[in-house]
C-alpha cells in the first residue's frame, strides 16, 4: 500500500496539535481548579457571601513571597455563619478528606501561614458584619470584626479621644492576623502584647460552632486562639481594650553601634520609674539608603554633626522612644493670649499643664543624658499622635 508522501507528517501535525490542546486544557483546568473533587460540594453550600473559584492566585501569595500554595477556592464571607458553614462542611467530610481551610487577614505573614494548598482560603477582610463599635467610659473598649485593619480601629477610636493600649508598628494588619500571633510594639513592655489586651472573642471552632470566649467563659479556647496561629479557631469578632489617646507625642530615635550598650540602655529605661511610654529597639543594616529615609522623617538636633555620621554598610541598633503629653497647645495659646488681652491671670489648669509639661521635658533630658548612644544621631520630633504614626507608616512601608 502506498500512501501519499505528505500523509504521515499531516497525521503527526494533527496529533501534536491535539496534544497541545489537551495540555492547554489541563493547564487551564488546574489553574482554575475546575476539576478539583471538592469544587462540586462547595458549590452546594448555602452562603450569604460567595466562593470565587477563578480568582484564587492572590491567595497563594503573602508578604514573604517564599511559598505559593494554590487554593481551590477563596471564600468571601458576608456573615459569621458563612465561615461556620465552610468549617462545618470540612469537619463533616471527616479526617480522610484533604480539604483544608485557612483564614487570611491582610496576607502579611512570611511563610504561607494564611495559604491552603488545594483548600479554601477565607478572605477575612470581606467580613464586615457590623461597624467598629467604640464603648467609652471608665474602661473603654472597641468591638470589631476579626478582618478589620488596625489602622481603621485607630482612626475610629481617635474620634473619641481613645486608642488601643498595645499596637503593632505597622497598622495595615488585621485584628485576627495579629491576635493569632502576638502583636508587639513599643507599648508591650508596659501593657503586654496585643493578645494581653483582649477582653472577649467570638470564634468559629474547628467543628464550625460559633462560640464566645473570654477569661471567664470558655477560657481554654480563649487562651488557645490568642497566639494560636489560626489553628484553634477563626476569630470573627474581638473586644479590645482602649485608653485615652495622648494629644501630643515627643518622639525620639537614637542609634548605637555597640549591641551591649544598646540592650543595657533599653533594659535600664524599661525598668526605670517615670520612664517613656513607648520603648522599642531594632536593628538597621544600612545597605539600602534606609538611613537616609529614616533621617528625612526626623529633625536632627544638630544637622551638621548628623551629616558627618558615616553609616554606610554598618549594622546599627536603633532605640525608638516616645513620651506622651496631654497638652493641648492651641488651647494653651488661646487661653494665655486671652488672659493677656484682658489683663487677667492665666487659668490654673493651664498653668498646671505647663508646669507638668516642663517637668516632663526635664525628665526626658535627664533620661537621655544617662544613655550611651552615638550623640550625633539624636533625632527628636513633637507631633500629634495620628500625624506622627501616618508619617511613619508611609515613610517606612509602602505596600
Ligand atoms: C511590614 C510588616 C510589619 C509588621 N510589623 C509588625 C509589628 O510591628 N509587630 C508585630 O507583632 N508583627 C508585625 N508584623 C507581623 C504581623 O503581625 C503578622 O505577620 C500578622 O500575622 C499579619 O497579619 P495579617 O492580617 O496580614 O494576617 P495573615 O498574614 O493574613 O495571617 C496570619 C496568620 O493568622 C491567621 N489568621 C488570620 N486571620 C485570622 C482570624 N481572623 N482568626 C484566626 N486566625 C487568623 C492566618 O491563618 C495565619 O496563620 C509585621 C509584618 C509585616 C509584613
Amino acid at each position: 500500500m502506498r500512501y501519499p508522501p505528505v500523509y504521515f507528517p499531516k497525521q503527526m501535525n494533527v496529533f501534536i496539535i491535539e496534544c497541545i490542546m489537551v495540555l492547554f486544557m489541563s493547564c487551564v483546568t488546574i489553574r482554575t481548579n475546575l476539576c478539583s473533587p471538592n469544587t462540586p460540594s462547595l458549590k452546594t453550600l448555602p452562603l450569604d457571601g460567595h466562593f470565587n473559584f477563578h480568582e484564587v492566585h492572590h491567595a497563594a501569595r503573602d508578604f514573604g513571597n517564599r511559598y505559593q500554595f494554590l487554593p481551590v477556592a477563596v471564600l468571601h464571607p458576608k456573615t459569621v455563619s458563612d465561615i461556620a458553614t465552610i468549617v462545618r462542611h470540612v469537619w463533616d467530610l471527616g479526617p480522610r478528606s484533604e480539604l483544608t481551610v485557612a483564614a487570611r487577614g491582610h496576607g502579611h505573614s512570611l511563610q504561607g501561614q494564611s495559604q491552603a494548598h488545594q483548600g479554601v482560603v477565607i478572605n477575612m477582610e470581606s467580613l464586615k458584619v457590623a461597624q467598629i463599635q467604640i464603648h467609652t467610659g471608665s474602661s473603654p473598649y472597641v468591638d470589631a470584626s476579626g478582618g478589620e485593619l488596625w489602622i481603621n480601629i485607630l482612626r475610629e477610636s481617635l474620634k473619641y479621644g481613645l486608642a488601643p493600649k498595645s499596637w503593632t508598628d505597622y497598622l495595615h494588619l488585621t485584628i485576627g492576623g495579629t491576635l493569632s500571633n502576638a502583636g508587639i510594639s513599643g507599648q508591650a513592655f508596659r501593657h503586654g502584647p496585643q493578645i494581653s489586651n483582649v477582653h472577649q472573642l467570638e470564634v468559629v471552632t474547628g467543628k464550625g460552632e460559633v462560640v464566645n470566649c473570654s477569661e471567664e467563659q470558655n477560657e481554654d479556647l480563649f487562651h488557645s486562639v490568642l497566639g494560636g496561629l489560626g489553628q484553634f479557631g477563626i476569630i470573627t469578632r474581638a473586644r479590645i481594650s482602649l485608653e485615652a489617646a495622648p494629644a501630643r507625642v515627643k518622639w525620639i530615635r537614637v542609634l548605637y553601634s555597640d549591641f551591649t550598650a544598646f540592650t543595657q540602655d533599653q533594659e535600664h529605661l524599661m525598668s526605670a520609674e517615670n520612664t517613656f511610654d513607648y520603648i522599642e529597639g531594632f536593628v538597621i543594616i544600612n545597605r539600602t539608603g534606609l538611613l537616609n529615609n529614616w533621617r528625612s522623617s526626623f529633625n536632627s538636633k544638630d544637622p551638621v554633626q548628623a551629616s558627618q555620621f558615616k553609616s554606610d554598610g554598618k549594622t546599627l541598633f536603633c532605640l525608638e522612644l516616645a513620651k506622651y503629653f496631654n497638652l493641648d497647645k492651641t488651647k494653651i495659646i488661646d487661653e494665655v493670649s486671652n488672659a493677656m488681652a484682658h489683663q487677667q491671670p492665666v487659668n490654673f489648669e493651664i498653668l498646671n499643664d505647663l508646669v507638668e509639661f516642663s517637668c516632663n521635658l526635664t525628665e526626658i533630658e535627664n533620661s537621655l543624658s544617662q544613655l550611651s548612644y552615638i550623640r550625633s544621631t539624636l533625632f527628636v520630633e513633637t507631633a500629634s499622635v495620628l500625624r506622627q504614626r501616618l508619617k511613619y507608616f508611609y515613610t517606612n512601608y509602602k505596600t
